[in-house]
């Protein structure tokens, strides 16, 4: 039964996101940080996890979805072995790494470039 609860959070989760995407693109912040704060308390409550995408599409300080080019900028920095995403909120200055798993190619480094 509990994973009824959880499917129900979830779905609610989505459409909590999804408006605050729209709410963002209309120019509402604040009724878009109201949206994910409400997404996160679900979360909470029912102590289900966000779905990924979601996980990593607001800033975990102010709140805000990051939407690339209006309130995040997305950068991708090659490290060595891997790439990383850096994620910067433009609303409060968060910075969020996260790490690309290189798809294992050949073993061979090829550094083209
Ligand atoms: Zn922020």
């Amino acid at each position: 039964m509990k994973d009824v609860l959880r499917d129900i959070a979830k779905e609610r989760m989505v459409i909590l996101y999804d408006m605050a995407l729209k709410a963002v693109r209309s120019g509402d912040k604040d009724l878009a940080r109201r949206y994910v704060e409400l997404l996160v308390d679900i979360a909470g409550k029912s102590r289900t996890r966000p779905p990924k995408s979601i996980r990593r599409g607001y800033c975990r300080r102010c709140y805000i979805p990051l939407i690339p080019g209006l309130t995040a900028r997305y950068r991708i920095v090659s490290e060595g072995k891997g790439s990383r995403l850096v994620v910067t909120c433009l609303e409060c200055g968060w910075r969020r790494r996260f790490m690309i798993k290189s798809r294992r190619r050949s073993g061979r480094d090829s550094r083209a470039r």
